[in-house]
């Protein structure tokens, strides 16, 4: 399937019982040649009424950290385990991960990043190991096949305690430093 048809499939989708609360599908953002990707848990209310995500507060948090690291978020792709909102921004469900994770699945097949991003312990815990510890775990970075994969603390949880800002800063001038030796 390709990137459009796998799109359309994406925000057709009735797998969970979301598709009927969902206002938008949260496909995802950014660019199809993409080295490094980001993948958080699941759209918020504004990204739900946008269809973009990582549009609201935490999303403008996560840009002030690219920017400083000197990532353009064009360059990057930006996508979340699962595409539709849980209903008041709830811990997406197990079910709910096994229905949607094989969108985020083929989009890494067609995008084939070479470092992937976790942000947070929900995607960590998805795609990293299931007693990841986000205090304890952030910024290691795991060989798996073709990419690197790492995680990060989730923006929002960096609005709630600002005191991680400055790990935040650290692992992402980390994976800054892992693109240019990519580069090199
Ligand atoms: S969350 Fe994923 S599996 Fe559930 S309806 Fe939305 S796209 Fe389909």
């Amino acid at each position: 399937m390709d990137f459009e048809a796998l799109e359309e499939a994406c925000k057709a989708c009735t797998k969970c019982s979301l598709h009927q609360t969902r206002t938008n599908c949260v496909f995802g953002q950014g660019s199809r040649d993409a080295v490094l990707m980001f993948v958080g848990e699941a759209p918020g209310e504004k990204e739900d009424l946008s269809g973009i995500p990582f549009v609201g507060p935490a999303g403008q948090h996560l840009n002030k950290f690219l920017a400083a690291v000197g990532i353009d978020r064009e360059q990057v792709y930006i996508a979340n385990i699962l595409k539709c909102r849980p209903p008041h921004n709830r811990d997406p469900l197990p079910a709910e991960q096994d229905c949607c994770i094989e969108y985020l699945r083929a989009q890494v097949k067609l995008i084939q990043p070479k470092i992937i991003a976790c942000l947070g312990r929900i995607a960590a815990m998805r795609l990293i190991t299931p007693d990841f510890k986000i205090t304890r775990d952030h910024g290691v970075f795991h060989q798996r096949g073709n990419f690197l994969i790492t995680a990060v603390y989730h923006p929002s949880a960096l609005l709630r305690d600002p005191r991680k800002n400055e790990d935040m800063y650290r692992d992402m001038k980390a994976i800054r430093q892992k693109l240019d030796e990519l580069e090199k």
